[in-house]
């Protein structure tokens, strides 16, 4: 080789090597997500993963110890301006006013919205109150439309687009014997997401939802009454539900909180630029969640 063509080559591969040591940019640096239910299993393994790719998080959530501590645990973690907990009741119109207004005076905006506060109740529908079936409703029906809303109020003032994620459920799709409540009210995240993805489409606002099959570990809703049913349904003991749900899927294998967090963040992230409306089961291989 010439002598100025060796010292090109050696001069690129150098800078090739160089480039490969630097750290990526992260995916979500500057990006400020708010989250509902960010005390919980789901919610709080989702703000890690945000947390993880550079974005600051706000959790919003109505446990107020568990919200105190996960922010504690972030802070030391990420560093001190890396989280914000805020009490929020999502069904309550003015909390989730005011708890956006919050997000908003301790970051300036909000680029990520994802909806996940909840509960479960399961019960025959013989024996299902009127109370428990409005609670169920205003829970998840109403609380994801409040916070829904409110994202495009803000989102749509921001003129800078933005990712909404619904975590909804697997029984949102398919059929459960006993939780008609709970099923009802998951469908009508899942078609409310649909809806406002054609909404926020001209606006540059990509409205997703993730479908998570049972996710025992982590959970509240699994450390009370829902299990205790969920098991007699299935007529196991409590702690053998795990490997019932495992070995319902296809793939043999327990979902856990981070496998939703991983696809909330793919809604979330530019990974998913070009998909809006979209249904993301996260059920190891549910079978049940694409024949019905
Ligand atoms: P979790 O109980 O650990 O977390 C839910 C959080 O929502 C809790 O921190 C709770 O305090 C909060 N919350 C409840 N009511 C609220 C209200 N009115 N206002 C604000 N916050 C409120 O449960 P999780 O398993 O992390 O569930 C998260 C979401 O995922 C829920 O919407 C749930 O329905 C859905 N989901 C969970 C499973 C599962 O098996 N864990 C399966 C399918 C869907």
């Amino acid at each position: 080789l010439p002598e100025q063509e060796a010292f090109d080559i050696e001069y690129w591969l150098l800078e090739e090597a160089k480039l490969q040591r630097m750290p990526k940019p992260k995916s979500l640096a500057g990006r400020i997500a708010y989250i509902t239910g960010g005390a919980g299993g789901i919610g709080s393994a989702t703000a890690f993963r945000l947390l993880d790719e550079g974005a600051c998080v706000v959790l919003a959530d109505i446990d107020q110890d568990t919200l105190h501590a996960r922010v504690q645990s972030i802070v030391q973690r990420f560093g001190r301006d890396s989280a914000v907990g805020i009490i929020l009741d999502v069904t309550d119109e003015a909390s989730v006013a005011a708890s956006f207004e919050r997000a908003i005076l301790a970051y300036g905006g909000i680029d990520i919205v994802v909806s996940n506060a909840g509960i479960a109740s399961a019960s025959p529908i013989e024996d299902t109150s009127l109370a428990l079936w409005q609670k169920n409703m205003d829970v998840l029906a109403t609380g994801y439309f409040l916070v829904a809303r409110e994202a495009f109020r803000l989102m749509q003032r921001q003129q800078s687009g933005g990712a909404i994620v619904f975590v909804a459920s697997k029984n949102g799709l398919a059929a459960s014997a006993g939780a008609s409540a709970y099923c009802a009210a998951k469908a009508s995240e899942i078609h409310l997401a649909r809806c406002l993805a054609l909404e926020g489409a001209p606006h540059g606002i990509r409205v997703n939802t993730v479908n998570p099959d049972a996710v025992l570990r982590g959970s509240k809703i699994w450390a009370g009454e829902w299990r205790r049913q969920r098991a007699a349904s299935n007529k196991v003991a409590e702690d053998e539900l795990e490997e019932v749900y495992r070995q319902r899927s296809m793939l043999k294998l327990a979902v856990l909180p981070e496998d939703i967090a991983e696809g909330v963040y793919f809604f979330a992230s530019d990974l998913s630029a070009k998909s809006t409306g979209n249904i993301l089961n996260v059920d190891a291989g549910n079978a049940q969640s694409f024949t019905r």
